[in-house]
């Protein structure tokens, strides 16, 4: 096994970080143990600094946005644009304004692909997706695929279930006018080289469009460095609110896109006649936003940068290599995700012998111990890996040690409960 060799990380006390997050502190019934939470894939646990950060807005902020001239809706309107000049700050884009606020990455693939695609792509286009994205990333071009008639290719995997690169630099001969890819996979924990990707599209003259719901939480991300086109990230899986999340796109692009929704609050002048809209980034914010969730999104951005994600992509990593240690043990498993753990995030995928993934996640929860089992949004994925679902447990800033023993023990338990030796 390769551990990536981080350089100034710190070490991270990931019990004494789960004493900011609440819900992993709740009395559990007699004899019940703590609840191991190995889903944050899915969606993370929050801090008091999140919950505190919503709360104080709802108890001595709150009012519409950016139409009041009292004085609360002014506060209100400079909580919103606050917010969004810290996630510009997070991400190390240039300017506030190519932050487009939106409620998940979904919400966030489907603006870029509605407003950018729409605008940019033709029955003789080509783009190129992968095989490892998450349903939010294939469905939304399938969608604009039937309108607009553009062709689809897609990068396979390699046996070691990374990108094949190989294959990408033959699909940019044919010039794609998009290359999207996710940053990490959520059902195999492939962590894409973002920066040589996105280099290789440029050079072929290709948009890039990276979906980070599974990176901005668990690593450093910097949208100059990386030179994306877009980034999409959704807030509820780093330790901010459901409801909340960004479009990142860089401001050339999307000062040249039309509008995704119509309404309120995009607009520069309405006539009976028609409509003109308003500059970025309200053009892409018809409506009134989700701001409590905004600012909470902000907290948990200063949260994460408080903690390090260095230092967190460092303890995912130690939590990795240590469960790549214990879980051959178990007889039975099967292990998805390359064998390399610099490739990889904390995310575990596996299947246990003829065990369906949900009896295993089951028997798990009998231990307390959360995991996800299903096709994770990633049927084509899962076609290419020859199964159906896996069952699939992934890390946090604030997992330990100990879960993984309770992982593994309950593995165990598994094989037992249903006579695999
Ligand atoms: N892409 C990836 C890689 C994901 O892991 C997820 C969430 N599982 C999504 C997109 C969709 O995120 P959301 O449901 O928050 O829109």
């Amino acid at each position: 096994m390769v551990l990536s060799t981080q350089t100034s990380a710190t070490t991270l006390d990931g019990a004494a970080l789960r004493r900011d997050f609440p819900i992993l502190n709740q009395p559990q019934p007699e004899g019940r143990p703590p609840l191991a939470f190995l889903d944050s894939a899915a969606s993370s646990q929050k801090p008091e600094q999140v919950i505190q950060a919503i709360d104080t807005y709802y108890r001595t902020i709150n009012a519409n946005i950016h139409r009041g001239v009292y004085e609360l809706s002014e506060a209100a309107t400079a909580a919103y644009e606050a917010a969004r000049q810290t996630m510009a700050t997070f991400l190390n884009a240039r300017q506030a304004r190519e932050c487009i606020f939106v409620r998940n990455t979904t919400e966030a693939i489907n603006l870029a692909a509605n407003a950018w695609g729409r605008s940019n792509l033709t029955a003789n286009d080509r783009i190129v997706l992968t095989v490892m994205e998450h349903h939010s990333n294939l469905v939304p071009w399938h969608m604009l695929r039937e309108e607009i008639g553009f062709s689809i290719d897609y990068i396979p995997l390699t046996d070691d279930h990374q990108l094949d690169m190989t294959v990408y630099a033959q699909l940019l001969e044919q010039k794609p006018k998009l290359v999207g890819f996710a940053h990490v996979s959520n059902a195999i924990g492939a962590l894409n080289d973002v920066a040589a990707m996105t280099r290789m599209a440029h050079d072929a003259g290709a948009a890039v469009l990276v979906d980070a719901a599974q990176s901005v939480p668990h690593m450093p991300v910097d949208v100059q460095a990386l030179d994306v086109d877009f980034l999409a990230l959704s807030g509820h899986k780093m330790v901010g609110p459901m409801g909340s999340g960004v479009l990142y796109g860089k401001r050339e692009l999307l000062e040249a896109m039309p509008p995704y929704m119509g309404g309120g609050s995009m607009i520069r002048k309405v006539t009976l006649d028609g409509t003109t809209f308003a500059d970025i980034p309200a053009r892409f914010e018809a409506g009134t936003p989700a701001v409590a969730d905004q600012v909470g999104l902000a907290a948990a951005a200063d949260y994460l940068t408080a903690v390090g994600l260095e230092a967190i992509r460092e303890h995912e990593l130690e939590l990795l290599d240590y469960a790549m240690e214990q879980l051959p043990s178990v007889p039975h498993l099967t292990m998805y995700g390359p064998e390399d753990l610099s490739k990889r995030s904390g995310v575990i995928s596996f299947t246990l012998g003829s065990i369906h993934p949900h009896d295993v996640a089951a028997i798990l929860d009998g231990e307390n111990i959360a995991v996800r089992a299903g096709h994770h949004c990633a049927q084509p994925l899962m076609a290419a890996l020859g199964v159906v679902a896996t069952t699939r447990a992934s890390f946090y800033m604030y997992n330990t040690r100990d879960d993984v023993d309770r992982l593994v023990a309950g593995l165990h338990k598994a094989n037992e409960v249903f006579g695999q030796v």
